[in-house]
């Protein structure tokens, strides 16, 4: 591994400086990208060319103008009338679909060109070589099997670099994912929050020789610090976060040894951070939505478009040396949940309080609301003795007791065998509303 220095370095020659890059060069380079990126869109895409709302004229002198710009949103790509797709379809290596939380079989369509695709898979190569070294084993936790998806992504990035990737069987059962984890013997380990933790747990609770990974890359989740400390005490394990999704093209921000923010990906991406209700842009340091343009896109170029996540940007000069921006997230938008006159509790606060309980390998939490108001936390476990212990550690816990207590919630822990719950998920608490 590297450090942060080589990230810089390859940011500096993607960018045409033949030497690291300093703010400016990377401020400069920008403005350039969302300038084209910008005339691109209008003359090529059916929604960015119809849509209203654009200053005239349309050319930035300052990063700052981009914020007089109007937002995209999730439904814009879910109604994809008219489509915000840039070029012919035959263009296309890959098609993203995703499926949202809203009504039944709406989804988001997504389109990348082999330049996209490509842009991913080296930022990945110079993004993994900060935290892993050439010649390592690294287990990839990542659906991975279909081409151009972003475990197989992952994996010719890691290839690049000198690495040796193995995909985990991660469709299965959590016993046959850690038996290959056991195999393998991996150096780096790379998946999701939920899919490392409980293989980590579950290794624990098994017992046997102990197996030491240097590195965990987790990603597409929030980290609560009890999962960390899991990885930590099990593993040895380093773990670095990185934020990302579809829209910002898999790859998006990755944490430094200072693991004080994420350093953004910023050859492709400009992030701006907006005020939820009124939409209005907030200066660095405000937490707030994040908002990202797309700098090289050329399949469906992004503008302002609102990710759903919740972080702030930090401007200061990262302890790593990286003059890269960083991102300091702070969960998704909608993921508080409420219940009865307890107030607002974020779901990942239950999330960290029961993953910090020992023995605890996966679980699943629903909340029911109104008449008869009651948390249902399905546990999986190696001992009985861990379901006491959760239920004790949610009751005497300095915010989830008493917010409990104050909406009258009924708490119900309760043990259930086997692997319940995909091994590729994220953790979110269900909210089922009751009759009042
Ligand atoms: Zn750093």
């Amino acid at each position: 591994m590297n450090g942060s220095g080589t990230l810089d370095a390859w940011v500096g020659r993607t960018i045409g400086v033949a030497r690291l890059p300093t703010r400016d060069d990377i401020d400069a380079y920008q403005l350039r990208c969302l300038n084209e990126t910008i005339a691109y869109a209008r003359s090529q895409s059916p929604f960015y060319r119809l849509r209203t709302g654009w200053p005239e004229p349309c050319e930035l002198v300052d990063l700052r103008d981009l914020a007089r710009l109007p937002l995209t949103t999730a439904d814009d790509l879910v109604r994809g009338d008219p489509s915000l797709i840039a070029l012919p379809m035959r263009d296309a290596v890959r098609l993203v679909t995703i499926p949202t939380s809203g009504t039944l079989g709406r989804q988001k369509r997504l389109f990348f060109t082999e330049a996209d695709i490509e842009a991913t898979v080296a930022y990945f190569e110079h993004g993994m070589a900060t935290i892993v070294r050439p010649g390592s084993s690294v287990a990839v936790a990542f659906p991975a099997q279909r081409p151009d998806s972003v475990g197989d992504l992952l994996m010719r990035g890691l290839t690049r670099l000198g690495a040796f990737p193995v995909a985990l069987p991660v469709a299965g059962s959590l016993d046959r994912m850690v038996d290959a984890l056991r195999e393998l013997r991996p150096a780096a380990i790379a998946g999701m929050p939920v899919t490392l933790g409980a293989a980590a747990r579950r290794m624990e609770a098994d017992g046997g020789p102990p197996l030491r990974i240097e590195t965990a890359l987790v990603s597409a989740d929030s980290v609560s610090p009890s999962f960390k400390a899991a990885l930590a005490v099990v593993w040895g394990a380093e773990a670095f976060e990185h934020w990302g999704m579809t829209e910002t093209g898999y790859g998006g921000a990755l944490a430094c040894e200072a693991h004080d923010g994420l350093h953004v990906r910023e050859t492709d991406l400009y992030l701006e951070v907006v005020d939820g209700s009124s939409g209005r842009a907030l200066p660095a340091g405000q937490e707030g939505e994040i908002v990202v343009t797309t700098l090289r896109r050329r399949g469906l170029p992004l503008i302002r478009y609102r990710t759903g996540d919740r972080g702030c940007v930090i401007d200061d000069r990262c302890r790593c040396g990286s003059v890269l921006r960083r991102l300091r997230l702070g969960g998704r938008i909608g993921e508080p949940i409420v219940a009865g006159g307890g107030g607002r509790l974020p779901a990942a606060i239950i999330d960290d309080a029961i993953f910090a309980v020992d023995g605890v390998i996966d679980f699943s939490v629903e909340l029911r609301t109104g008449r008869g108001a009651r948390l249902a936390v399905g546990v999986m476990a190696a001992a009985p003795r861990t379901i006491v212990d959760v239920r004790a550690a949610l009751l005497r816990h300095p915010i989830v007791g008493p917010w409990l207590q104050a909406a009258g919630i009924d708490l119900a822990v309760e043990r259930v065998s086997g692997p319940p719950f995909s091994l590729c998920r994220k953790r979110r608490v269900t909210v089922v509303c009751g009759e009042d």
